[in-house]
């Protein structure tokens, strides 16, 4: 079903503001937007968009931005306890989730119990709570249309094919800042070097997630949960042009291509099943020149490994994996650890945590906070 009105959780991020631009140029109904703290660039998109509710995660911002609305019928929610109903606030029969980390469960999940569409970036919902979300959408009937630029190429490629035919699939990574580095050269690489993606303009979170190739084994993840497949494999392709494949039984392979933007993901996750014209440019593929595709080097990209062995694992192992890169990344990004620390920290807390099989949703995020906080101690006590 094509979006007519959404709800934005995360609308000034990365993802959240080419989505607005989406729904700018396809003229679709902005019902909701939502932010953690960012109330200046939220009260200007909901005076455009004249938006029938706002959602601030922080109190305090949240109340200041109910008195600067004051003179406008939006309604403004505000804290962690009321982002359901921002979620699924009257009016939208989509949701995006672009929020970063597992806050996003709660409000994905609100959103599916209501039979919304979802339009799914935020990956480490699935990341953690694959197993409860993939369920529940199918119990209530809600699509879930992947954003993720790999994952919309999946979905695609696997139109008009048979599911059972699948022989695997393969996600390409650009491999970040760091290919061809060596771990004794990742020992020292600064905050600054680790934002410096090669192809995508990104937040921060999935920047430094992308260059230790946490990122790639999220995807992974969340297409195990997507596709119902454990036949993943991931290759490095420099150019991010190729934007995924499938191979069939009968060993063709159908890829999905575009020049590197999110706004085509967005989009077709809006239009769904339709297609429109997009302002994204045509691939020129005589200017694309070699696409190159190498191995994934696990063993100085040990993050790959980690979430690879969390999804076979299985149980609440991908959960704990999430939780404590969250807060090895934030840890990181304020110069507090190094690049390295970022992986020993997940390992660390993946070798010490006791699976949980088949977890509720209430336990999940009780889960999350406790593991977080557990990374948090740990953190403090080694740095
Ligand atoms: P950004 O950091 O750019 O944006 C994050 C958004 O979430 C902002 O709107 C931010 O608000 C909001 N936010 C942060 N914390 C909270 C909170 N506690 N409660 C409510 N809202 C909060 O992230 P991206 O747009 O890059 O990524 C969003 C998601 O999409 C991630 O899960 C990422 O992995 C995924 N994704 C992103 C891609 C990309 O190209 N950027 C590609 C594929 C997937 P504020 O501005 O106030 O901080
Ligand atoms: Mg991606």
């Amino acid at each position: 079903m094509k979006t007519k009105s959404i709800n934005i959780l995360g609308a000034t991020g990365s993802i959240g503001t080419q989505t607005l631009s989406v729904c700018r140029e396809l003229g679709i109904n902005v019902n909701g937007v939502s932010a953690g703290s960012n109330i200046e660039l939220i009260e200007k998109i909901a005076r455009e968009f004249n938006v029938k509710v706002c959602h601030i995660f922080d109190i305090e911002k949240g109340k200041e931005l109910k008195e600067n609305l004051k003179d406008t019928k939006t309604v403004v929610l505000y804290g962690e306890d009321t982002l359901c109903d921002f979620a699924t606030f009257d009016g939208a029969d989509t949701l995006l989730t672009s929020v970063v980390g597992s806050i996003g469960i709660a409000p994905t999940m609100a959103g599916i119990t209501k039979g919304m569409k979802i339009a799914l970036a935020n990956k480490e919902t699935l990341v953690a709570a694959g197993d409860i979300i993939i369920s529940a959408a199918k119990k209530y009937n809600a699509p879930i249309i992947p954003v993720d630029s790999e994952h919309c190429a999946i979905f695609q490629a696997l139109q008009g094919n048979d599911r059972k035919k699948i022989k695997n699939i393969i996600i390409t990574a650009s491999g970040g800042p760091f290919f061809g580095k060596d771990r004794e050269f990742l020992k020292s690489v600064t905050v600054k070097d680790a934002l410096k993606h090669p192809n995508w303009d990104m937040g921060a979170k999935i920047t430094i997630d992308s260059a230790t190739l946490m990122n790639k084994g999220f995807e992974i993840i969340e297409a195990r949960w997507l596709f119902d497949t454990y036949n993943i494999k991931p290759v490095i392709h420099r150019e991010s042009i190729i934007h995924s494949l499938v191979c069939y039984v009968d060993n063709s392979v159908m890829a999905q291509l575009g020049v590197p933007s999110m706004k085509l993901p967005i989009q077709y996750a809006l239009t769904y099943p339709e297609r429109e014209s997009c302002s994204v440019d045509e691939l020129d593929l005589a200017k694309c020149a070699n696409l190159s595709f190498y191995e994934p080097d696990y063993d100085t990209f040990g993050c790959l490994k980690l979430a690879v062995s969390a999804m076979n694992e299985g149980g609440s192992m991908p959960l704990c994996l999430n939780s404590a890169n969250e807060i090895a990344v934030k840890y990181f990004l304020d110069g507090k650890i190094k690049f390295l620390d970022i992986e020993k920290t997940v390992e660390t807390m993946l070798s010490s945590h006791n699976n949980i099989k088949n977890l509720n949703l209430h336990d999940c995020i009780a889960l999350d906070k406790e593991l977080k906080l557990k990374t948090t101690e740990f953190l403090e006590r080694n740095i």
